[in-house]
């Protein structure tokens, strides 16, 4: 899979790509990164990118034109079109789905907005609007950043040995089961006791109903959407009714 990230700081790109997983994936050929500078798509002499915005108003809004010749000539690059997503905050909430989603592109490109965001125009080049959460950052990077390495890990061999992404939370439309690791007992608290037994069936009932629990009492707006038997729906209304009773609800 490759991606091209159209941003004004492709040095945010350089250590972060080449680090665990999203390292390792690089090295096998797996995914391929490229970030490419607007910047060297500015025509005119200064290499601007931004301007100030019709209308009045603070602050400065990137052109249009520096990101349309940047992403013609990434498209250029391979014969495969690419899924083209802009990041900003006003779009489409980022989540397990469209992560799994993206990973069944051969190319995504990315393109990251800086200052008081992009010419409206812009929006017209893209396949997609992401937003990463109803908060505002300085830059694209940190979410394309974040949509790569949560894309990346539904590629096939990137997380190896090392775990399923078919198990994390959300994959089974819940959120995943306690985990813990040695000692058995750490500051008082011991590891459950199914999850020493060594009865594979007695661990995997557990997991699930630790995952059930964990979501009624988490994000119940989760369980709505979730595959559950009947049973499981009920248990699951049990937990919230604990859960509640707990806080004194
Ligand atoms: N004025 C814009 C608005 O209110 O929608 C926000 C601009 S923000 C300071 C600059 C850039 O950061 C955006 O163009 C976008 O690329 C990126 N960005 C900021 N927050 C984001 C979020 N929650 N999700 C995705 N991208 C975000």
């Amino acid at each position: 899979m490759r991606f091209d990230v159209l941003t004004l700081f492709p040095e945010f790109f350089s250590a972060t790509v080449k680090t665990s997983i999203m390292g390792r994936a690089l090295e096998a050929g797996l995914v391929e990164i490229n970030a490419h500078n607007i910047r060297d798509w500015a025509r005119d002499r200064h290499k601007t990118t931004d301007d100030a915005t019709y209308g009045g108003g603070h602050g400065m809004v990137m052109k249009a034109e520096p990101v349309a010749l940047a992403l013609e000539a990434v498209k250029a690059e391979a014969k495969t079109a690419p899924r083209v997503i802009l990041t900003t905050p006003q779009g489409a909430a980022f989540n397990d789905g469209v992560a799994r989603e993206l990973a069944l592109f051969e190319r995504v490109v990315i393109i990251c907005g800086r200052y008081e965001g992009f010419d409206e125009r812009i929006r017209t080049l893209v396949d997609m609007e992401i937003s990463i959460g109803d908060f505002v950052l300085t830059g694209g990077e940190i979410p394309a950043l974040a949509i790569m390495d949560a894309a990346i890990r539904f590629l096939p061999g990137v997380l190896g040995a090392d775990g399923s992404a078919e198990e994390d939370s959300f994959s089974t439309g819940l959120l995943e089961y306690p985990q813990y690791t040695r000692p058995e007992e750490w500051r008082g608290m011991k590891v459950p006791a199914e999850l020493l037994s060594g009865n594979h069936a007695l661990i995997s009932s557990w997991r699930r109903r630790e995952a059930i629990r964990r979501t009624a009492l988490k994000r119940p707006d989760l369980l709505e959407k979730a595959i559950m038997t009947d049973d499981e729906r009920r248990m699951a209304d049990e937990f919230k009714r604990e859960g509640k009773n707990e806080k004194g609800d």
